[in-house]
């Protein structure tokens, strides 16, 4: 929605009190930001206008945002890392191997934040006989069936890029997953003049960009665009109670409220519909374990390794 002598523009990243935001036309305007709006960050839609002659701008408005993203800071406060993502990419590598529990930790961050995942298989180069990728196909079954859409890539070889880029035409994406999964790979794979993009935001900032510290959103040349950011990496579930954590497990839905007992947590309660369903085969045994391993972490404070708050 126009405002009266602003333009439009998109936050590409933050640094120091400033923005870098992108015009219409494309150039890039280093902006203030007006104090009322608080911190603002890559995929942040603004209403800017011109401050003087130096290219630079003031940031008076901003859009209400659809989906937020951000990451434990100090204090038990929230630092703010991204605006407006319409999926997030699960990188989950066939090294050191594709986790189950690590998967179904960030579908439920996911699934908390109301935001729709797709599952990137990586280094799928290293599955070398039918046994490695018969064994893959069983671990992402589960998946599969709920309707995740799956993506298997090698970013050494270049190999599933065209089916990403299909996946991520026209959304605002960001990559979460395990430190080691080929993440800042597959990026650098998707954008090749990653290096000089980072290199000029630098210079138009005067400071300098860094994805250590900075959220940095990224145009694909499908369309849509990509939001690097180490703090969206690190994304956990924050612990949530029994009813809510069963809400975020899409195949335990049609056995839910059939347990003996309303309170069942699927531990020794006698006739548990969930139980019968995983000894019958049609909930995945990994599936229940991730899930009692969360439930045990958000319900026993001692054993917190489940989440942050
Ligand atoms: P990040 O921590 O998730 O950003 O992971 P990196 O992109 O730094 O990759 C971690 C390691 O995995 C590096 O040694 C990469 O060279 C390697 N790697 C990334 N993608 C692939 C791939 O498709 N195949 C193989 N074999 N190795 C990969
Ligand atoms: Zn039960």
């Amino acid at each position: 929605q126009p405002i009266e002598g602003l333009s439009a523009g998109l936050v590409i990243t933050n640094f120091g009190q400033r923005l870098l935001v992108e015009a219409e036309d494309g150039a890039i305007h280093n902006c203030a930001v007006r104090q009322h709006l608080g911190k603002l960050v890559a995929g942040d839609r603004v209403f800017w206008e011109a401050d003087g002659e130096s290219g630079r701008g003031i940031v008076s408005a901003v859009s209400p945002r659809y989906s937020e993203l951000t990451r434990p800071g100090f204090r038990g406060q929230t630092r703010m890392v991204a605006a407006n993502i319409d999926v997030i990419g699960i990188v989950a590598p066939i090294e050191p191997g594709v986790h189950p529990d690590m998967i179904d930790r960030y579908l439920v961050a996911a699934a908390q934040l109301d935001i729709p995942v797709a599952l990137i298989i990586n280094k799928i180069d290293l599955l070398q006989t039918d046994d490695a990728w018969d064994n893959l196909a069983e671990i992402l079954l589960p998946y599969d069936e709920m309707g995740i859409d799956i993506i298997t890539v090698s970013a050494h070889l270049a190999d599933g890029l065209d089916d990403i880029e299909q996946f991520l035409n026209q959304k605002t994406s960001v990559f979460v997953g395990p430190s080691g999964a080929g993440k800042s790979s597959l990026i650098n794979a998707l954008i090749p003049d990653l290096a000089i993009r980072t290199s000029s935001l630098s210079s138009a900032t005067g400071l300098g960009v860094h994805t250590t510290t900075n959220s940095i959103l990224y145009h694909l040349r499908c369309g849509g665009d990509i939001i690097d950011s180490p703090g969206v990496r690190r994304f956990t579930p924050a612990p949530c109670d029994l009813s809510e954590l069963e809400s975020y497990y899409a195949d335990f839905a049609p056995y839910l409220g059939q347990c003996r007992f309303d309170n069942c947590t699927h531990q020794h309660e006698p006739d548990c519909a969930i139980r019968q369903a995983v000894e019958e085969g049609d909930i995945a045994e990994t599936r229940f374990n991730s899930f009692q391993g969360m439930r045990q972490a958000f319900t026993d404070p001692s054993k917190n390794s489940g989440g942050q708050k």
